[in-house]
């Protein structure tokens, strides 16, 4: 069953009257839309496998690294040989870097080549890897960052009406947390991503204000990602559980993160760190040092599927799914993957379980 084709779709859909974001980390100001960057890959016999690859501004590069140096190494290559072909393709490639556009185009691949698994043998991709004993998984709002006080509140006040229990909050500053907290009340829980903005001085200030609101966790509060060091020492000092990963690319980087007692929750990114693969890894490094996983996934397609069938076979019960809280003029999905009362469902069919709606991908394709 070789690999015929590899076809790199972006697609961009825009936000849904009013719910645009302040300036962000993952898109310009008042970004008007919500770009993502999927692959198709076809084997021989026409069975059809999805990924995705992180998008947002980066669409052009990671396009041209899949397109002129990733695929051309996977085409005519078995399809099912995912662990093999993966780490040929990883080792011919370290030399352009060990995260970035070609690792983002890498994890698109093999999730695609997970996808064709469970297709080929009937099974979806939680069973795969395990199984999964759930059959739905509690889903976060993970909130933009709208700076605005006003349409904050808003926000929380909507996603805790839509059934959510668990928000998070992507504000940088200690009155928007407050403003969100006093709209949400003592029992829901709130995490804080501010996005690596701080030294570790600064964090350590800003974690003695911010300790009164009880965060889940403080999610990327030190620039760069990657002083572990700092972050350790932000997680003895501050007060607040620390959490941090969709930064982190390679299994090695996670293994020094993990052994620096850097984090209390690890955050592997399916679309950026490596795929389905190097996902489960990830989830049996954490259980030797005793850490929490919680899958970043802010996405909407197969990276947010890829998420769901990791968590639901390797997490555990309180294992949490990212779910981008803001309305889009559609979803890849449709409904199939909307969180109904803050749950999401665990897809049953076989690979990832749904396809992209090809309507859609028609519709918004760039
Ligand atoms: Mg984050």
């Amino acid at each position: 069953m070789k690999i015929a084709m590899i076809e790199v779709i972006a697609v961009s859909i825009p936000f849904a009257g009013g719910s645009r974001s302040a300036e962000s980390a993952w898109g310009g100001k008042n970004a008007g839309s919500a770009d993502s960057l999927l692959v198709k890959v076809t084997t021989e016999g026409g069975i059809v496998g999805w990924g995705e690859a992180f998008g947002f501004t980066a669409i052009p590069a990671v396009r041209a690294a899949i397109e002129q140096v990733i695929a051309p190494l996977c085409i005519g290559l078995s399809a099912l040989n995912i662990g093999s072909l993966m780490l040929d393709v990883q080792k011919r490639l370290h030399i352009f870097g060990r995260s970035g556009a070609i690792m983002f185009g890498i994890s698109a691949i093999d999730t695609a080549l997970w996808d064709i698994l469970g297709k080929v043998t009937g099974q979806p991709v939680h069973r795969l890897l395990g199984g999964a004993a759930v059959s739905e998984l509690t889903c976060y709002a993970s909130l933009v960052r709208y700076t605005d006080p006003q349409l904050l509140v808003e926000n929380v006040n909507r996603a805790l009406a839509d059934g959510f229990s668990h928000l998070k909050l992507h504000e940088i500053t200690v009155d928007a947390v407050r403003e969100a907290r006093n709209a949400a009340g003592d029992n829901v829980e709130i995490t804080l991503d501010v996005n690596c903005p701080w030294t570790v001085r600064q964090a350590l200030d800003m974690s003695a204000k911010l300790r009164q609101f009880n965060l889940r966790w403080l999610e990327e509060p030190i620039w760069p990602p990657e002083n572990f060091g700092g972050l350790a020492r932000l997680r003895r000092e501050g007060g607040i559980p620390i959490a941090a990963g969709e930064n982190v690319s390679t299994l090695v980087e996670f293994q020094q993160m993990l052994s620096a007692g850097a984090v209390d929750v690890v955050q592997p990114s399916p679309a950026k760190m490596g795929g389905i693969s190097e996902l489960q890894k990830v989830f049996s490094l954490a259980a030797a040092n005793a850490t929490e996983v919680m899958v970043h996934s802010f996405y909407d397609g197969p990276g947010l599927l890829a998420s769901v069938h990791a968590s639901a076979a390797l997490g555990s019960k309180d294992s949490l799914v990212e779910w981008r809280y803001f309305d889009l003029e559609a979803q890849l999905y449709g409904d199939a993957m909307r969180p109904r009362n803050g749950t999401i469902t665990v897809p049953q069919g076989p690979g990832l379980g749904f396809d992209p709606d090809a309507d859609v991908v028609r519709s918004f394709r760039v």
